[in-house]
């Protein structure tokens, strides 16, 4: 591993690779990060005690209560949210962009990027996204977030020349399968604690399955992080670029 820049918000995963999930390999994503410096990211660029949460999959019938928990602790997050469900719920993506929240395009039905040609990836998963989200909010995301986190180097262009910056995580908090094993919101609030680093990107999401734990786990570590002293930000605010365009 590079020492270069040791310390600061490097762009690497830093929880470990979970087995068995068929997930897309950690350095895949790491490489794909360094090959497009400034435009993949895994975390901020820094080493301000920064820290972004995201949600994935959205909005769903859940993401309400999740707004609110964010209103109680007065901080903003980014959602990364599929055009199949911001058509079903457009009130919901009026009122998180009305509370200063970010949207991102998460796609518009969640397919393995890089099973699917650049053409259809961009004119039937990204382009038609970006067009929910116009006539929902009047602006289009500027960030977007692989789903499985799953993208060729093709679809990286075609995203550049869109001028979006993809997003990935450096913290994956596997709420999914917290929610999936039954597992208790404290594994997740753990996680988030344990890996916790100046500039993280912190995967979770409000849909795409049950995320009472999800809200409930947010709900607790975000006061502890603030104790520790990090700031709540936006994707867009801790890489400083534009959140919409
Ligand atoms: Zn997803």
């Amino acid at each position: 591993m590079a020492v270069l820049n040791a310390g600061a918000a490097e762009q690497k995963i830093r929880t470990p690779y979970l087995d068995g999930w068929d997930q897309v390999p950690l350095k895949e994503m790491e490489r794909q990060a360094a090959a497009f410096p400034g435009q993949y990211w895994i975390a901020g660029p820094g080493e301000r005690k920064q820290i972004a949460l995201t949600f994935d999959d959205g909005p769903t019938e859940q993401t309400s209560e999740l707004l609110q928990v964010l209103e109680k602790h007065n901080i903003h997050a980014t959602f990364f949210w599929l055009g199949k469900q911001a058509e079903q719920f457009p009130e919901i993506v009026k009122a998180a962009a009305a509370a200063g929240h970010t949207i991102g395009n998460h796609s518009y039905d969640h397919p393995y990027s890089s099973k699917i040609s650049t053409e259809v990836f961009t004119q039937q998963q990204f382009a038609p996204t970006q067009k929910v989200f116009q006539s929902i909010l009047g602006f289009a995301p500027t960030l977007f977030r692989p789903p499985y986190g799953d993208l060729s180097d093709a679809e990286m262009l075609s995203l550049q020349k869109n001028k979006m910056h993809a997003i990935s995580w450096s913290i994956d908090t596997r709420d999914w399968l917290v929610a999936w094993k039954k597992g208790q919101p404290s594994e997740i609030e753990k996680t988030v604690l344990d890996y916790a680093h100046p500039e993280a990107i912190v995967l979770m999401h409000d849909g795409g399955g049950p995320r009472q734990r999800t809200i409930n786990a947010a709900d607790a570590f975000i006061p502890k992080l603030k104790q520790q002293g990090y700031e709540f930000v936006t994707v867009d605010k801790l890489l400083g670029v534009a959140g919409k365009q």
